[in-house]
């Protein structure tokens, strides 16, 4: 204090203004400081302390009378000027970066050392003058005159310093300005223009000489510039309201949300999740493999899943619960692309939904099957109605609908129709003799013999007790013959089985030829009829055919 030893000092306006706004940023700093945190927030505080020290030391500077004593304060301006800078380049990284832990104390006093180197330069000044060069003294012999600085090299040097880290402060801001959108461009718009403004105090003063008070304009605005951004972070709370209100959206969830960093650590869980984890405290940062009921299912979910996919829905079945689990990627652009900060999975409690699917799926699928047997059974019954149970063969209800379905063929054919009633000679003895279930084995093996000796489009019915109906499409009268013939001889020739035994049995048939023996199925089972009795009457076991229709009464009447 040698310097100002023989100074007198001077209470004028500007003192008492640079005192009060002194004050002003001590009280700034307070409310910061009471404010709720922000990213950057100690850096942010370091920043008005410097701001202080370097306006203390102007109200200083501007207070005392004696010329060397002006110098000594400017000199002890300098760790307030280069701090000031300094902190504001870290501030403003950590704010639009929202880095939330402080910088660590071995960064803290790296940056801290040039500032000092400078400071002690300047101290050591009356040594070397490299800093103030010789030319520096009072602008009037006037006590109190402003001084006029003859800067040296060293100075310069602290100036390029200082003006690097303004330039780094210009890019973070300019550059959160132009990759941001919405409200938060407007906000990083807002950084850029505070930020401008002691640029624009420091080239009016180094370029136009403009000065306040008779002093450099930039540490006020400097003092000003802190209140603006005060205002910008503190005020307008951004960068605090939308995560608060992000947060509480998150808490108020009933479905859980977590998030996951780039080694698949929860670093994020609202309460929806922790209650269905069963966890209370201490989870943060534990891998997500060992969280409880979910997070092995979800691992493996993840490892399914490239990084960066962006919406895929998934369904993770944990025991009785069905969830459908959205992953995103957080993502951060970089220069060389996109890179993967963490994900954030969503999951939606389907429990319900799918549990009703299922019940659907199950009730669908019963009652296909129900359609099922209720179709089988239909088909049964139609087959039933159509057929007889004891032989099989068709009965007289296909009968009709058989014989309709041939005609209107040959009728477009041009082709001939056979049909011969057949009936079986002595069963009533054969009943007799050996009773009636003998006669049913005897019923089937006729059956059996008639349908062996069928064609493809031949149909055999069971017209009565013991009385058959053989349709042959297409066959004449000589080949219908030929082929009853057959029958009659074949089955006359082996014995039937039965249950009491072998069994012979003839037949006797009666032939009826369409068109020439009439034109429908009532006349031509006539005709049939009295041939077979023809049959009956010339001895059984044979086949036997009338030469018109009309014959076909004659033996009726004999
Ligand atoms: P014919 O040579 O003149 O035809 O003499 P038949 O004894 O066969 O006389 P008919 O054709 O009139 O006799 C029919 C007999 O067939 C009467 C009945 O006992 C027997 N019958 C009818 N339906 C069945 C049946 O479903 N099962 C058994 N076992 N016998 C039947
Ligand atoms: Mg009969
Ligand atoms: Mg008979």
């Amino acid at each position: 204090m040698n310097a100002c030893g023989s100074s007198g000092w001077a209470l004028d306006t500007p003192v008492v203004l640079t005192t009060m706004v002194c004050f002003g940023v001590i009280f700034l700093a307070r409310w910061v400081v009471r404010q709720r945190y922000f990213p950057g927030r100690e850096s942010f505080i370091v920043l008005h302390m410097a701001s202080l020290w370097w306006m203390a030391a102007a109200s200083l500077e501007m207070a005392a009378q004696g010329a060397s004593c002006k110098v000594f304060w400017a000199t002890m301006a300098w760790p307030g000027i280069l701090l000031m800078p300094t902190f504001w380049a870290v501030f403003l990284w950590q704010y639009v970066n929202s880095v939330r832990q402080p910088l660590p104390l071995q960064s803290t006093l790296s940056l801290m050392i040039m500032p000092l180197l400078i400071w002690l330069m300047a101290l050591t000044n009356p040594w070397h003058g490299l800093f103030y060069a010789a030319g520096t003294g009072p602008l009037s012999t006037e006590p109190g005159s402003p001084i006029r600085y003859d800067h040296g090299p060293l100075f310069f040097a602290a100036a390029v310093y200082v003006y690097l880290f303004m330039a780094f402060c210009m890019g973070v801001v300019l550059r959160a300005a132009l990759v941001s959108y919405g409200v938060h461009r407007r906000h990083y718009v807002a950084f850029v223009v505070v930020t401008a403004v002691p640029w624009v105090a420091n080239i009016s003063y180094v370029v136009f000489g403009w000065t306040l008070f008779g002093f450099d304009p930039t540490p006020f605005s400097f003092a000003l510039t802190l209140v603006a951004f005060a205002w910008l972070i503190v005020g307008v709370r951004l960068f605090d309201l939308l995560p608060v209100a992000r947060h509480l959206l998150l808490d108020a969830l009933l479905d859980p949300v977590l998030v996951v960093d780039a080694q698949l650590r929860v670093i994020e869980a609202n309460p929806a999740a922790l209650k269905l984890a069963g966890l209370r405290s201490s989870w943060q940062g534990r891998a997500l493999n060992d969280w409880p009921i979910l997070g092995a299912d979800l691992q493996a979910l993840l490892a399914e899943n490239t990084p960066g996919d962006h919406e895929r829905l998934l369904t993770l079945a944990n025991s009785a619960r069905y969830f459908e689990v959205r992953i995103r990627a957080i993502e951060r652009l970089t220069r060389r692309g996109s890179q993967v900060l963490g994900q954030m999975l969503y999951l939606r409690d389907v429990t319900q939904r799918h549990l009703g699917e299922l019940k659907l799926a199950e009730a669908l699928a019963l009652s296909e099957e129900q359609l099922r047997t209720i179709t089988d059974l239909h088909e049964q019954l139609q087959e039933q109605a159509l057929c007889d149970p004891l032989t099989g063969l068709y009965n007289r209800r296909y009968l009709d609908e058989f014989f309709a379905r041939e005609l209107s063929l040959a009728q477009r054919e041009h082709l001939p129709i056979s049909l011969a009633l057949i009936d079986l000679d002595h069963f009533k003895r054969l009943n007799d003799e050996h009773g009636h279930l003998e006669g049913d084995d005897v019923l089937k093996g006729v059956a059996l013999h008639l349908l062996e000796n069928l064609r493809s489009s031949d149909a055999v019915f069971r017209i009565g007790g013991e009385e058959f109906l053989l349709i042959m499409p297409r066959a004449d009268a000589v080949e219908a013959r030929a082929r009853l013939e057959t029958i009659c001889r074949d089955l006359a020739a082996h014995p039937l089985p039965t249950r009491g035994g072998a069994r012979y049995v003839t037949l006797s048939a009666g032939l009826a030829i369409w068109p020439e023996q009439g034109p429908g199925l009532d006349e031509l089972m006539q005709v049939a009829d009295g041939a077979l009795y023809q049959a009956k009457h010339e001895g059984r076991n044979r086949v036997c055919s009338l030469r018109s229709s009309a014959e076909a009464l004659l033996p009726l009447k004999g």
